[in-house]
C-alpha cells in the first residue's frame, strides 16, 4: 500500500459512490471509485488467494434482486487479477452444501460471467469444526472450510430487508460460513434475536473479512430477503468493518439504527460509534436516501423502559415489545402446500393442514427460515398494526 493511500485508508470508515447499472464497464468504473478512498486494492498481493464470499442465498435469478449480482462479481475478479491475485467465489446457501445444489445456485445466479472473468467457483464442500473461545455466544463453530484456503477474504453482500434481522448487509452476509443444512441449527441454538445477533458478529470477528462491499445498485425491499421487490438504489459502498458499512446503509433504508440486531450488539462492542454521524464517510449517503423503502425491520420507538425502576414504564415496555414484535404469517391464498417452510422450521412449528401451512405460535421463535426459503413468497413477515403505526412516529 502506498504512504498516500495507508493515509486515506484511516481517515475514511465508509465510501460509497454511484452506480447507474450493471453494465460491467459501469459497475468496474464504481468499483474503482468506491475504493479509491480505502486505498484500492494495494493490499492485493501477486499470488495470494482472495476468497469472495458472495450472497448467494437461493437458487434465484439476477433479476430477481437475492443475490450479488454477477456483473459486481466478474469486475471485482477483473481488478482483483489485474493485482495478480487468485480469485474463488463462494456460499453456502439455505439448503444442502453440495456439488448439485450448489452448480444450480451458480448456474441461476449467473455467476458464469464471474467465472468467464477468470474466478474460480468453489467446489470446495468440506465442513470443519473450530473452537472459538474469542466468541461471545459462539464458542465453537461449524463452517465452510473453503475459506480456509484463503488468505484474504472479500464480504460481498446484497443490500436487502430481511425478515429477521431487519436487514441483509455486510454483517449478516457472514452468516453463509455456516453451511446450508446447519444453519436452521443454529436458528434454535440462538432463539432470541439479541443472541444470534450476537452470533453473527461472533462471526464476523472470527473470519474478518479485509475489504465489505455492498451491491446495492438494485436492492430488495419488502418480503426480504428471497421474496421480496427489486428496488432501484443506484450505489455501491465499501468499508474495512462490515459494521459500519451496514451502520451507513441502515440509514439509506431510512431504518432506526436500533431496529437493527446487529448493529445493537456491534454498538455493545464498542465496534461501532452511536451515530452514524460520527463516520467518516467519503461520498454522500444522502443522494442515494431510498424514500419511502419498504423493510420489515421492528421498530423500537416505544420501547422505553427507563432507567428500569419504574415498574409502569417497566411493564409498558414489556407490553409493548410483545405488540410491536413482527410475526410469521401464511397467505392462505399464496400457499401451495409445498412443506418447504414445515421442513426448514428449527422449532418443528408448522404443519401442512389441508394443503395449507399452518403455525404453531407458542412454538414459534420468530427466525422466519420459512419466511426466506418459501419459494412461493406466501410466508410473510407481519407487522402489527401498533407496530406499523409506531414505525411512522
Ligand atoms: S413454503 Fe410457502 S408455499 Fe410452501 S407450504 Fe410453506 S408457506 Fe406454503
Ligand atoms: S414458524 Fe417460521 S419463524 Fe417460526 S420458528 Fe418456524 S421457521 Fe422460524
Amino acid at each position: 500500500m502506498t504512504p498516500g493511500g495507508r493515509e486515506r485508508e484511516k481517515m475514511t470508515d465508509v465510501s460509497i459512490a454511484p452506480c447507474a447499472s450493471y453494465d460491467r464497464a459501469e459497475v468496474k468504473r464504481a468499483l474503482r471509485q468506491v475504493l479509491e478512498p480505502l486505498g484500492g486494492l494495494d493490499w492485493v498481493r501477486e499470488g495470494m488467494t482472495v476468497a469472495v464470499k458472495a450472497n448467494l442465498v437461493a437458487a434465484l435469478r439476477p433479476e430477481k434482486a437475492a443475490t450479488t449480482h454477477p456483473a459486481m462479481l466478474a469486475a471485482l475478479t477483473e481488478l482483483l487479477r489485474e493485482r495478480g491475485a487468485r480469485v474463488v467465489i463462494g456460499d453456502s446457501p439455505g439448503g444442502v452444501f453440495n456439488i448439485i445444489y450448489v452448480n444450480r445456485v451458480y448456474a441461476a445466479a449467473g455467476l458464469k460471467e464471474a467465472e468467464e472473468a477468470g474466478a474460480e467457483l468453489n467446489r470446495d464442500f468440506t465442513e470443519k469444526q473450530s473452537a472459538n473461545p474469542e466468541g461471545r455466544v459462539l464458542k465453537e463453530l461449524t463452517y465452510t472450510a473453503w475459506l480456509d484456503q484463503a488468505d484474504a477474504i472479500i464480504d460481498f453482500c446484497k443490500l436487502k430487508a430481511h425478515g429477521m434481522m431487519g436487514m441483509s448487509g455486510a454483517a449478516k452476509n457472514m452468516f453463509g460460513v455456516v453451511p446450508g443444512t446447519m444453519k436452521p441449527e443454529y436458528h434454535f441454538r440462538f432463539p432470541d434475536h439479541e443472541d444470534f445477533a450476537d452470533m453473527i458478529v461472533d462471526l464476523d470477528e472470527r473470519f474478518r473479512p479485509r475489504l465489505c462491499l455492498a451491491d446495492a445498485v438494485i436492492g430488495m425491499e419488502g418480503n426480504g430477503p428471497t421474496a421480496g421487490t427489486p428496488r432501484m438504489l443506484g450505489f455501491v459502498a465499501a468499508a474495512e468493518s462490515p459494521h459500519r458499512l451496514d451502520q451507513v446503509c441502515a440509514g439509506i433504508l431510512g431504518l432506526e439504527e436500533d431496529a437493527v440486531p446487529t448493529l445493537r450488539a456491534a454498538k455493545r462492542r464498542g465496534l461501532i460509534p452511536p451515530s452514524a454521524a460520527q463516520l467518516t464517510v467519503s461520498g454522500d449517503p444522502a443522494a442515494f436516501v431510498a424514500r419511502g423503502f419498504r423493510h420489515v425491520a421492528e421498530t423500537r420507538s416505544l420501547l422505553f423502559a427507563g432507567d428500569g425502576k419504574n415498574p409502569f414504564l417497566r411493564v409498558f415496555s414489556a407490553f409493548a415489545g410483545k405488540a410491536l414484535r413482527t410475526k410469521p404469517k401464511v397467505a392462505k391464498a399464496e400457499c401451495v402446500g409445498c412443506g418447504v417452510c414445515r421442513n426448514t422450521c428449527p422449532a418443528k412449528a408448522v404443519t401442512i393442514v389441508r394443503g395449507k401451512a399452518v403455525i404453531d405460535r407458542s412454538a414459534c421463535i420468530r427466525c422466519f427460515c420459512c419466511q426466506e426459503f418459501c419459494p412461493r413468497g406466501a410466508m410473510k413477515v407481519h407487522r402489527t398494526l401498533l407496530a406499523r403505526v409506531a414505525g411512522r412516529v
